[in-house]
C-alpha cells in the first residue's frame, strides 16, 4: 500500500469508528464537588458497615482531596447500617423505628468516615439537614454559612437527612436531591452520584439490549427510558437520580461507586449530564418546586392567578376564595386557580383557621379592623414558586 492509500486509510478508519464519548474537563477541573453514595455501596446485606468499600471510596475522596479540590460527601446508609445493630433483617417500614435505625446507623457510618478519613490526615465534620433548612431563609442561611465554614477550614463534610427526626410529611426521602441542594448551597462546581448501577440505561440494565446513556444533554436524550425501580436498600430509584441532575444544573456524573476514580478524573464513565442553561435557581425555589408536597390548597380568583404567575406579585387575602387542608404558618401549600389547577406553591404566612376570615378582605381593611399584624400578604412574592406559566 502506497503512503497516499495509508493515509486514506487512516482517515476513513478514523471517520467511520464510532464517535468516543467526550471527556469531561468540567469534572477535572471542578474545585468543589459533591459526591453522593447510596446505602448499597456502603452498607452490607447483613445491615451493617462495610468498611472495606467504605474505604475505597475514601482513598478516592481523599486523593482528590489532597490534589486541592474541596470535597462535600452526601452518604447515605444511616438507616441500613442501623439494621444490623438492631438485630432486624430488613429496612422497618414504620417511621419510628426508620428514625431509630438511623439514630444508631448515622454514629457508626460517621465514627467509621472519622478513621477513614484520618488515615489521609483529613478531619470530618457530620452536618445533618432537614428539609426545613433548605426551604426557611433563616434555616437555609445558617446552613449554607456553617457548611462554608467547615470547607473554609479545610473539613470534609460528611452530610445526610436528619433522618432520626425527620417526619413522612416533610422529609428529603432520597438523598440524590438533597445532594443536587447540597450543591446549590455550596455553590459546588460538579455532583457525582453514586449508585449501585454504573450508569442510566435505557431499559433494565439485566436485560439484553439495554444500552448505556452516555450523555444527557436535555430531555430528547431520555425519552422513551424507563426510570422506574429502586434499589434493594436505598430510596431513590433513576428517576430521582434524574430528576436531582435537572435540580443540580451543573455537570452532573452517575455512575457505581467501583467507578469513583474514574468519574472524579473525568473520564467517560457511567453517564454525564451536561449541564442546563447555566441559570441557578435559589435553592429554596427549587426545593419548594420539586421536593415538597403542600400540606393544603388555597383557591385563587383569576386576577390573583394572573397577579402570581404572570406578574409575580405576593398573594395578598383580597384574591383568596377558599381553603382546604389543615396546614400552620409556614407550611408550604399549593395554590390552584378555580379551575382545581395547581399553579404555584409557596410558604403560607397564616394558620388554616385564619384564611376564612382574611378572604376577599384588603390588607387595609384587616389592619383597621383585626390590627396591624394582619396587613401581611397570604404569602410573600420570595417564598412562591409558580409551576405552571399560564
Ligand atoms: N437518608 C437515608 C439514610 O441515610 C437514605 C436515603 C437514600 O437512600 O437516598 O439511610
Amino acid at each position: 500500500m502506497s503512503a497516499e492509500q495509508a493515509a486514506e486509510q487512516a482517515t476513513r478508519t478514523v471517520t467511520a469508528a464510532p464517535l468516543a464519548p467526550a471527556p469531561r474537563p468540567e469534572i477535572a477541573a471542578a474545585r468543589r464537588i459533591v459526591v453522593k453514595a447510596g446505602s448499597s455501596s456502603l452498607t452490607t446485606r447483613q445491615g451493617t458497615i462495610d468498611a472495606d468499600r467504605i474505604d475505597a471510596l475514601v482513598d478516592v475522596l481523599a486523593a482528590r482531596r489532597r490534589a486541592g479540590t474541596e470535597i462535600v460527601f452526601v452518604s447515605s446508609g444511616a438507616i441500613a447500617a442501623g439494621l444490623g445493630p438492631l438485630g432486624l433483617s430488613r429496612r422497618p417500614n414504620d417511621l419510628a423505628t426508620q428514625q431509630a435505625a438511623a439514630s444508631v446507623g448515622q454514629g457508626l457510618l460517621v465514627a467509621r468516615y472519622t478513621s477513614s478519613f484520618a488515615r489521609y490526615g483529613f478531619t470530618v465534620g457530620q452536618v445533618l439537614l432537614t428539609a426545613d433548612d433548605m426551604i426557611r431563609r433563616v434555616h437555609h442561611r445558617n446552613a449554607s454559612r456553617a457548611l462554608g465554614q467547615l470547607l473554609h477550614l479545610g473539613i470534609v463534610p460528611i452530610v445526610n437527612e436528619n433522618d432520626t427526626v425527620a417526619t413522612d410529611e416533610i422529609r428529603f426521602g432520597d438523598n440524590d436531591r438533597l445532594a443536587a441542594l447540597v450543591a446549590h448551597l455550596t455553590r459546588a462546581d460538579a455532583l457525582v452520584l453514586l449508585s449501585d448501577v454504573d450508569a442510566l440505561y435505557t431499559g433494565d440494565p439485566s436485560r439484553p439490549g439495554s444500552r448505556r446513556i452516555a450523555d444527557v444533554r436535555g430531555p430528547a436524550d431520555l425519552a422513551g427510558v424507563e426510570l422506574g425501580g429502586s434499589g434493594r436498600v436505598g430510596t431513590g430509584g433513576m428517576i430521582t437520580k434524574v430528576e436531582a441532575a435537572r435540580i443540580a444544573g451543573i455537570p452532573v456524573v452517575l455512575t457505581d461507586a467501583a467507578s469513583a476514580a474514574h468519574a472524579l478524573a473525568g473520564d467517560a464513565v457511567g453517564t454525564y449530564f451536561h449541564p442546563g442553561d447555566g441559570r441557578r435557581r435559589s435553592t429554596r425555589h427549587l426545593w419548594l418546586a420539586h421536593a415538597t408536597t403542600g400540606q393544603g390548597r388555597v383557591t385563587l380568583d383569576q386576577g390573583a392567578v394572573d397577579a402570581v404567575v404572570k406578574r409575580h406579585k405576593s398573594l395578598l387575602p383580597a384574591g383568596v376564595t377558599g381553603v382546604q387542608g389543615d396546614f400552620a404558618a409556614g407550611d408550604p401549600v399549593d395554590l390552584c386557580g378555580a379551575d382545581g389547577r395547581v399553579v404555584a406553591r409557596g410558604l403560607v404566612n397564616y394558620d388554616a383557621g385564619e384564611i376564612p376570615n382574611l378572604m376577599g378582605r384588603s390588607t387595609r381593611w384587616l389592619a383597621r379592623e383585626l390590627g396591624p399584624e394582619y396587613e401581611r400578604e397570604i404569602i410573600h412574592r420570595d417564598d412562591l414558586v409558580v409551576l405552571a406559566a399560564d
